[in-house]
């Protein structure tokens, strides 16, 4: 199956660009594979978890791309890790600003949020997996909504980018699908050690932090499944999954 962008989607305001090609996989009314839907604001942006994502209008890009996978949801796993390097790309190429990544689905440049990714799946264990993949990337957030943020964030502006949002969807729907044709290929076994050497907190002590407790360790980059790697009293242990956030001590 080839990639290929079917179509492109501008609404104004909507509750969540990924809610809304959920709501069309759910209903049975399946998108082509490639479409993009982007919003100038959204209602209700998401992040991991139920956490809010500021979307005001205009000023920032709220993107969602529907995208097939045939194998799975056990190959779905690691696509976060390969759209995080997709945003790399595209922001390198454009801008030439080397932004770092933080696992699982953030985008960080000086240890501020620049972007995050938020993968949503629907599918069965060996069935087809629908994939709906948002980016939310800040390009000139009002101070109004940035006071609603409770860690260090950043936006294009701020890091002097002169922004053409349409060149930038261009792009950036391009390099994701690279890495998405790449992922269906190999899967990270490449991948991985690409997103190591940008990755935020490779070889430093962190928090790990799960609803119920928190501990600490050193952290080894990502393993070829995506998972992370905790180094903790000699012995290394690979974490997956939503539950788990990484702070640096
Ligand atoms: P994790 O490390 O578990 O991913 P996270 O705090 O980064 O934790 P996400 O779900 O990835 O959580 O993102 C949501 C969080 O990002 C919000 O709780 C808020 O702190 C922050 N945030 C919300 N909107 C924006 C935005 N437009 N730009 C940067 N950061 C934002």
């Amino acid at each position: 199956q080839s990639e290929g962008v079917a179509q492109f989607e501008l609404f104004p305001v909507i509750d969540s660009t990924n809610s809304e090609l959920m709501r069309r996989i759910q209903s049975g009314q399946l998108p082509d594979s490639g479409t993009v839907v982007v919003s100038e604001s959204q209602t209700a942006g998401r992040g991991r978890r139920g956490r809010q994502w500021q979307s005001p209008f205009g000023s920032n890009l709220y993107f969602s791309y529907y995208w097939l996978l045939d194998d799975g949801l056990q190959a779905a796993m690691g696509v976060s890790i390969a759209v995080g390097l997709a945003v790399y790309d595209a922001l390198k190429a454009l801008y030439q600003i080397d932004v770092q990544l933080k696992w699982p689905n953030d985008i960080l440049v000086h240890e501020q949020k620049l972007a995050g990714v938020l993968v949503e799946l629907d599918g069965q264990p060996d069935g087809p997996c629908h994939l709906v993949i948002g980016i939310g990337l800040n390009l000139n957030m009002p101070v109004t909504a940035s006071a609603n943020i409770d860690q260090a964030w950043t936006d294009l502006a701020l890091l002097g980018c002169e922004v053409d949002k349409s060149k930038l969807v261009a792009v950036l729907t391009h390099c994701l699908e690279q890495r998405l044709k790449q992922y269906r290929q190999s899967g990270l076994d490449e991948m991985h050690q690409q997103w190591n050497q940008v990755h935020a907190f490779q070889g430093q002590r962190v928090n790990l932090i799960t609803g119920l407790r928190s501990w600490q360790g050193i952290c080894e980059g990502i393993d070829p499944q995506g998972g992370i790697k905790i180094r903790q009293n000699g012995e290394v242990k690979s974490y997956f999954g939503g539950e788990i956030s990484l702070r640096k001590v």
